[in-house]
């Protein structure tokens, strides 16, 4: 590091004094669950009245997913008992 580099601590300190971190704006979902504003609910999927996110759908692949990660980990475990 290069002496002309430094910062003295006041300096480091006022740029740092607007680091702070702000709160999400939560606000009630027509569903009733809290959500981030101008985001699509993580509940019911919804924005602005209309569903963004088919959640149905999401779900549906996510489990489908998991199941054939599982399933092929149990596939391999039973392999390796039958040794
Ligand atoms: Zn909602």
């Amino acid at each position: 590091m290069v002496v002309r580099m430094r910062h003295t601590r006041a300096h480091t300190a006022n740029r740092r004094s607007h680091h702070a971190l702000k709160a999400h704006a939560l606000i009630k979902c027509e569903c009733g669950a809290a959500r981030v504003s101008h985001r699509a609910c993580p509940v019911c999927g919804r924005y602005n009245g209309r569903v963004a996110i088919d959640l149905v759908a999401k779900t549906a692949a996510r489990l489908a997913k998991r199941n054939k990660r599982e399933g092929s980990k149990s596939e391999t475990q039973s392999a390796q008992k039958a040794k």
